[in-house]
């Protein structure tokens, strides 16, 4: 099965992946977003083909699965499958999220974790990529069941993470709620109290600006695109998915720049809002999604001139600006055809690979200003590498302080994006820029340490 052939072409290069990693269509989606653009780079620069680099960084540096037995409220015994993929850490500890979703298995993890890599080298922070998590559906349980759940996983993932070795943090199903349970049966654990989980609670080793972050970022990150062709977020029409973390904080950056945000969606649906989600609306959004659990569809409630659209994802919805934060493939090329036709200016992905391969070749094509999430969502593990950087020193900076420094790193990675991205007219190509960007210094320090 596992054939180890030289290849100088991206179809050869494809086969033998599809080969070693079969059955796992979003691993081999994400390696070939990244191989297209990388290929002609190793070209020309042949001392990366040489060392087989990409060969190697598309090889997690392990794997580790294991059975998750809990029981439920009514007293059964019941069984998930949970995982660890530990990428690469040539830059700095594993760092990634855990996801709890019934979706969850090794091919989604596999994509997540290689993509981390290259976003967490783009922050320019220490550290490697990792990404974890369950097939186990948090909707609908108590919380006695999810602290059950937390603990259960933790007991057996405690032996395989650590402050300089990997640092999970949250994700899809995987809130403060759940990274309080799983901080807490670490600690239990290990009898250590040690900065080996972000996105803690602010009493317990948290950074204030954690939970905005990945929003507050993707939205930093559009506004720097649209003022490199001397425009900017104010004023604009935007269409939002989701209803998650990354949504709801992204909306929230928007209003504060003085765009107008149309829509939010979640797996059910989607709500249109023509006169647009205010600060006001939004902290009923915040109660319904975050305190109630509820479902999006509840907005109408509250705010009965909106519509929803049960269902259906909102790219039908003419704006300016899109923002899909909800999760993977969940914009076609369908949608990407009537975004273009209704004069969208620019995209940035808040969540991982929420575009797929033709839409994104569509709106390249079709000089749209596409931010891939690799740099647009890079300010979550940015702020969750400031965490940890708290946590070592024993102090925590102010809301200023971080935003600040979660300002920086985006402009930083926008630099960057530019630098490897921009063709010979003003057009710049963010997916050519951040895949460049990130694979060059993890790739360099992997050959400074040779054949390991
Ligand atoms: P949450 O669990 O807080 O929210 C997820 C949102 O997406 C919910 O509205 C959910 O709706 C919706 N959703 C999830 N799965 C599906 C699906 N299959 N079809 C339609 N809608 C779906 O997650 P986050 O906001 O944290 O994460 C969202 C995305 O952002 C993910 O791709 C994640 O990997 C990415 N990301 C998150 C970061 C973070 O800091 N949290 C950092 C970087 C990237 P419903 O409730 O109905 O399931």
């Amino acid at each position: 099965m596992y054939e180890d052939t030289f290849c100088d072409n991206l179809d050869c290069f494809m086969k033998g992946l599809k080969k070693r990693n079969p059955h796992e269509p979003e691993f081999h989606q994400a390696v070939r977003e990244v191989a297209e653009t990388l290929f002609p780079y190793l070209d020309a620069h042949p001392k990366y083909r040489e060392a087989r680099i990409l060969e190697r960084m598309t090889e997690p540096d392990r794997i580790i699965s294991f059975r998750v037995s809990w029981e439920d409220d009514a007293g059964n015994t019941r069984v998930n499958r949970a995982f660890r993929v530990q990428f690469n850490n040539a830059i700095g500890p594993y760092k990634g999220g855990l996801r709890f979703h019934p979706s969850v298995n090794l091919s989604i993890l596999k994509f997540l974790g290689f993509e981390q890599t290259f976003k967490n080298s783009l922050t320019g922070l220490p550290m490697g990529g990792a990404k974890g998590g369950s097939n186990f559906n948090p909707k609908g349980k108590s919380d006695r069941e999810i602290m059950r759940f937390c603990q259960s996983l933790m007991t057996e993932l405690h032996q395989y993470i650590g402050e300089n070795t990997d640092v999970p943090a949250g994700d899809i199903g995987v809130g403060a709620r759940e990274i309080s349970y799983l901080f807490g049966q670490y600690k239990r654990l290990r009898n250590e109290f040690t900065g080996t989980l972000t996105g803690k609670g602010l009493s317990f080793g948290g950074s204030l600006v954690r939970k905005e972050a990945t929003g507050y970022g993707c939205v930093y990150f559009a506004e720097n695109m649209l003022q490199h062709i001397g425009d900017s977020v104010k004023g604009k029409s935007v269409v939002i998915s989701g209803s998650g973390n990354v949504a709801i904080y992204a909306a929230e950056k928007v209003i504060e720049l003085g765009g107008k945000v149309l829509t939010l969606s979640d797996s059910g649906g989607y709500i249109h809002d023509p006169d647009g989600i205010t600060e006001e609306k939004l902290e009923i959004v915040k109660q319904l999604k975050e305190v109630d659990r509820a479902r999006i569809s509840a907005y109408l409630d509250h705010v009965p001139s909106a519509q929803y659209h049960e269902g259906e994802t909102p790219w039908s919805v003419p704006a300016e600006l899109a923002l899909p934060c909800a999760t993977q493939n969940e914009l076609h090329l369908e949608d990407a055809k009537k975004l273009v036709a209704n004069g969208l200016l620019a995209l940035a992905e808040g969540a991982n690979m929420p575009t797929d391969a033709d839409a994104v070749e569509y709106f390249i094509e079709h000089k749209i200003h596409f931010a891939p999430g690799k740099a647009a969502n890079a300010g979550g593990v940015a702020v969750s590498g400031l965490e940890q950087s708290q946590n070592a020193l024993r102090l925590s900076w102010s809301r200023e302080e971080v935003d600040q420094k979660l300002q920086t790193i985006m402009i930083d990675i926008h630099k960057s994006c530019v630098k490897y991205g921009a063709g010979s007219d003003a057009y710049v190509n963010y997916v050519k820029g951040a895949n460049i960007g990130g694979f060059i210094k993890v790739a360099d320090a992997m050959l400074a340490y040779g054949v390991v």
